[in-house]
């Protein structure tokens, strides 16, 4: 149905786990090359060894922009070329809005939408200079569409991804290049698992399939968005939640 993506190059951040080591994966299944980024060098060479096809781990921390430079470069260097990027790694630690300091504010901003815009800006020059190139961010429902006490901070950043997604998606839409954004709901991961057993059941209990969704669907939606059949589609925040956002009231679920 697809035309296919094997041989093309892909950097996944935040691969090493959760939705990005999903999308690392079906990435990977579907013959593309991936360059695995985290922090740590030796849980990406893991990880990389672990998916195959051609993939390689690389240790970055993505608000940095000069360690995003280097993933760039380190990319073009292996594969010469890059045809993907899905902007993923992101933090979601919890601090109650009366006592959250300038420092956790700015650490949740900083990695979650600075690194948006920075892993962006490191492979525009490459996608521009072959006028083709897929960019997913993952966002979440939490800031765009819903809210979470202790996540005010989170909600401003993932909102915030949108916001940089609308404008950046217009200023390169005539080089080939799209913008999107996946936004999960309630997503068994690593990440999610730390938030307890009681978070994570009502969560299950608030989506109306009545499950957690899993790191393949939000994989496979991302992998849609890397397709050259999805050329005519910038810009746009898909909401992959299992119905989550769509109860007016409890009395919907029942
Ligand atoms: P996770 O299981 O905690 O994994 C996070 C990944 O990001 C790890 O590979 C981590 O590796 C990497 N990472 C964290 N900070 C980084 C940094 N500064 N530089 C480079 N890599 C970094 O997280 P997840 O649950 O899969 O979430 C992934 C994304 O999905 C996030 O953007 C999150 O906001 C979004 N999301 C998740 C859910 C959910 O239900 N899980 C829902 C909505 C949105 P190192 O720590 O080794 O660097």
């Amino acid at each position: 149905m697809f035309e296919s993506l094997q041989g093309c190059a892909a950097i996944v951040t935040g691969a090493t786990r959760g939705i990005g080591l999903g999308i690392a994966k079906r990435f990977a299944e579907a013959g593309i090359q991936v360059l695995v980024v985290s922090r740590d060098q030796a849980d990406a060479d893991r990880v990389a060894a672990q998916i195959g096809a051609g993939a390689i781990g690389f240790a970055a921390d993505v608000s940095d922009a000069a360690a995003c430079q280097a993933m760039a470069d380190a990319a073009m260097e292996r594969y010469g070329r890059i045809d993907i990027l899905a902007a993923n790694a992101g933090i979601f630690p919890a601090a109650a809005l009366a006592e959250m300091s300038v420092a956790q504010f700015d650490h949740v901003l900083t990695t979650n939408v600075r690194s948006s815009f920075l892993c962006t800006q490191a492979v525009l020059p490459y996608m521009k200079a072959h006028q083709f190139g897929r960019i997913i961010l993952t966002s979440s429902i939490t800031g765009p569409v819903t809210g979470f006490p202790g996540w005010s901070h989170y909600g401003a950043s993932k909102a915030a991804q949108l916001g940089f997604m609308r404008t950046a998606a217009l200023e390169v839409a005539r080089d080939g290049i799209t913008i999107n954004a996946v936004m999960p709901g309630n997503i068994r991961t690593e990440g999610l698992e730390g938030m307890g057993e009681d978070y994570q059941a009502q969560m299950a209990a608030a989506i109306p399939t009545g499950v957690l969704g899993e790191v393949a669907d939000i994989a496979n939606a991302a992998l849609f968005f890397a397709t050259r059949e999805a050329s005519f589609i910038t810009g746009q925040g898909l909401i992959i939640d299992g119905g989550q956002v769509l109860p007016e009231s409890a009395a919907a679920l029942q």
